[in-house]
């Protein structure tokens, strides 16, 4: 049962060096293949959650398991590998300018030692899941933002990760649109990837019948699945 478990926060708390208590007594667990929505308003601590997940933080105390790993006691060398099985997704998109949407993407597959041939054949699948086939030789700015994103979602992806984190991965993109990235990323998890999602936006949760879990001042609050949540 445990081996199912992806992210394991056991009474965590988080206190930045200014005294800020971002999170406070946190108990949650995501099950591998899950889908979860994180909501609640700005300042009640999302963020802190995912920098945890990915080691960008250190938690105070308590106990934080992701991926089997204790990442209380995690050596930083550790680290780099840990997030080889993550994928980011992030509000700004973070693309790199001067790259096409194909440099984009290989670029993350060459940071971690694909060979060109590897690159060559994944890209393009990539691309072609994310319906982006035809922009690969564009750049970021010849992109709508849903577009830009897209090319986000198959960067995260692309190196077959067990876990998606998406920080307002809509949060610059049309309303319209954002549905699709959620579109997109339900996909996904559909096909086996565990997908962790920061949001604010109701119309979206209420869409998409997924677990939702609202943190308020740096507590759980409330923790739903899709169906409780519509009633
Ligand atoms: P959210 O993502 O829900 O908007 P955050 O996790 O960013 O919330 O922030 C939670 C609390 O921690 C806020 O009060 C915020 O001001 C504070 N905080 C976030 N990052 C830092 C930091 N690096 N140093 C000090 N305080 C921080």
């Amino acid at each position: 049962w445990e081996r199912l478990c992806l992210i394991e926060f056991s009474h965590v708390s988080k206190t930045y060096p200014n005294g800020t208590h971002a999170l406070y007594d946190v108990s949650l667990k995501v099950q591998k293949g899950e889908f979860v929505f994180i909501v609640g308003s700005s300042g009640a601590g999302k963020s802190t959650l995912l920098k945890l997940i990915t080691c960008e933080e250190k938690a105070d105390g308590g106990r934080l398991r992701v991926n089997g790993r204790d990442l209380l006691h995690i050596k930083r060398r550790a680290v780099p590998y840990l997030r080889r099985t993550m994928g980011m997704v992030f509000q700004d998109f973070r693309l790199i300018p001067t790259m096409t949407v194909f440099e984009n993407v290989a670029f993350a597959m060459h940071i971690v030692g694909a060979s060109n041939r590897e690159i060559r054949k994944r890209v393009p699948y990539m691309l072609g899941l994310v319906d982006l086939q035809d922009k690969q030789k564009c750049h970021p700015a010849e992109l709508s933002g849903g577009e830009q994103q897209r090319v986000g979602l198959a960067r995260a992806l692309v190196n077959n990760p067990d876990l998606i984190l998406a920080d307002e991965p809509t949060g610059n993109i049309d309303p319209a649109l954002s549905f699709e990235i959620v579109d997109l990323l339900s996909e996904i998890n559909l096909r086996g990837t565990t997908v962790v999602m920061v949001t604010h936006e109701h119309n979206l949760v209420k869409h998409f019948q997924k677990r939702i879990v609202e943190i308020h001042d740096g507590r759980i609050v409330a923790d739903t699945n899709g169906l409780e949540a519509a009633q």
